[in-house]
């Protein structure tokens, strides 16, 4: 069978299914191709013995940027999507007993940090986020926001306006720097230090300039869904099928261009005139439209972090766990030398738990919590059998230390997810979850654009391309591509 349509777009996760569906609002004719069986990507889940988990993202920011999908046909979200604003950020653990929550309420956190830090260093947390926000207004936005920008543009007004926010000294220093010179207390500086994870980065080596990721999480608030993460999913494809976006599931293919049309060749045929990439775009090069040179030039960027996420169920609360857990490892920067400089897995990593029974009661048993629990890894060594035990073990020695709970004899049942599941099932070349690392200072202006150089009328959108990875930036992408497109 032959489909034919405007536009083909390449993979129903997130970025691929918000394309598709702003493409349709534009009035064009969409076909949305998914090699697995279900949609959703990052964003899946699995249940077993009454306790789900949502397998990828946990952390939900500007809920806002899913609504607008529902609103952009008129529709009212609230009938399809739920979520309410948390009240906590994170609880943070550190090695040496103590712990801080950050809260919604910043006087509340102010009033905490005053117990375990000195007032020089409550006095620069405030500033700390004042800050933030500034530059994220300033210049994070428009840098998100727009497609990347080209030579060309860097002598338009709006861009020579904020040559001054570029020439800032956090611009040239780490992450880390910026964040020891505005702390005196390592614990703090971590803190701040960990925000560099949110795009696979070394923050001992990305510019302080990302500081700015944490605006979202600290000044705009952290939501959560109703029925969990995997309502993102399950909401805007009740969408898709109303307003009438085809998807094809169990489709994977190949494509080539021919006299100005791609054409795509899986189980069927498929012929359009502009196609979309919402799949790495390594993964697109080496396996869609074959080009060795334009893969060979990519992949010599350096890789992000992928993960092992490990999937605990326990028959046991451990009440000192909300929402959004960060239990530090005793040597931050050791963690990352392992990941970045030796390119090998973390002897004694830092644990992000995710506890969602905490808010969405259905996903645990009465007295049980389903545990989330996440380590960085590096792309370039899979953890083995050997490594998931060993971090198994950590994260019950790690929960034995800091909250006295043994849940050696609790666990119900384990699962996990890591490198190469990651690839195999979302085709994230090498397991690495946002494409290339942003180490380097001009990370963001060789990130591969949204459309192509070479190709004619071909996109791109999703956690690889510019403006990066994560729900809130890949909802971004497919934006700018639609608004390319049309
Ligand atoms: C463990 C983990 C935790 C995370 N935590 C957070 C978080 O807390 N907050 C946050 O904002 N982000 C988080 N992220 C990142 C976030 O999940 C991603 O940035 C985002 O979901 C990526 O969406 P995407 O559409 O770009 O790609 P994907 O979700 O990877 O979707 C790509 C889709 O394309 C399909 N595909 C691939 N190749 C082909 C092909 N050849 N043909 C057809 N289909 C194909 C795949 O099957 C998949 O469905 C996390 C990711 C992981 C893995």
């Amino acid at each position: 069978m032959n489909k034919q349509s405007d536009v083909v777009v390449i993979g129903a996760g997130l970025s691929g299914i918000a394309c598709a569906l702003r493409l349709k609002a534009k009035g064009k004719s969409v076909v949305l191709i998914e090699k697995n069986g279900k949609p959703g990507g990052k964003l899946d889940e699995f249940e077993n013995n009454g306790f789900r988990f949502d397998k990828g993202p946990s952390l939900f920011t500007e809920p806002n940027l899913v609504d607008e999908l529902f609103e952009l046909f008129g529709k009212n979200p609230r009938d399809y999507f739920n979520y309410t604003r948390h009240h906590e950020s994170c609880r943070y653990y550190f090695p040496d007993g103590t712990h801080i929550v950050l809260y919604d309420d910043k006087e509340k956190t102010i009033e905490g940090l005053k117990k375990i830090f000195s007032s020089e260093d409550v006095t620069a947390f405030s500033r700390y986020l004042f800050e933030i926000e500034k530059s994220y207004s300033g210049i994070g936005k428009f840098f998100l926001d727009n497609p990347k920008p080209e030579l060309k543009d860097t002598i338009k007004w709006s861009f020579i306006k904020r040559y001054p926010l570029f020439m800032k000294k956090k611009m040239r220093v780490s992450l880390d720097k910026y964040n020891a010179s505005k702390f005196k207390d390592l614990r703090l500086i971590n803190l701040f230090n960990k925000f560099g994870t949110y795009n696979g980065s070394n923050p001992y080596e990305m510019s302080g300039l990302y500081s700015m990721i944490s605006n979202l999480e600290l000044n705009r608030g952290t939501f959560f869904p109703e029925g969990g993460m995997r309502s993102i999913v399950t909401s805007l494809i009740k969408l898709c099928e109303e307003v009438g976006v085809e998807i094809v599931y169990d489709e994977e293919v190949t494509a080539k261009i021919e006299s100005g049309m791609y054409s795509l060749i899986g189980k069927n045929n498929y012929t359009c005139n502009q196609l979309v990439s919402a799949i790495d775009h390594l993964t697109f090069y080496n396996k869609v439209l074959i080009d060795k040179d334009l893969f060979s030039k990519y992949v010599k960027k350096e890789r992000s972090t992928s993960g092992l996420a490990l999937y605990v169920s326990i028959d046991k609360r451990i009440p000192e766990l909300g929402l959004h857990n960060i239990l530090f490892s005793t040597d931050y920067k050791r963690e990352f030398d392992e990941l970045f400089i030796e390119r090998k897995l973390a002897s004694n990593p830092t644990i992000y738990i995710h506890v969602s029974s905490e808010i969405n009661s259905s996903d645990a048993p009465e007295n049980g919590q389903n545990l989330f629990a996440l380590i960085h890894t590096t792309s370039y060594q899979a953890p083995d059998n050997v490594f998931i035990d060993t971090m198994k073990a950590h994260l019950v020695k790690r929960i034995n230390d800091y909250f006295g709970i043994d849940i050696t004899d609790h666990i119900v049942n384990f699962d996990f997810w890591s490198n190469n599941e990651i690839e195999t099932l979302t085709g994230s070349y090498m397991g690495a979850i946002y494409g290339g690392t942003s180490n380097k200072l001009t990370a963001a202006l060789t990130a591969h654009p949204n459309h192509s150089n070479k190709y004619p009328n071909l996109y791109f959108c999703g956690g690889t391309v510019h403006p990066g990875g994560g729900m809130p930036l890949v909802l971004r992408s497919a934006k700018i591509v639609a608004d390319k497109i049309s």
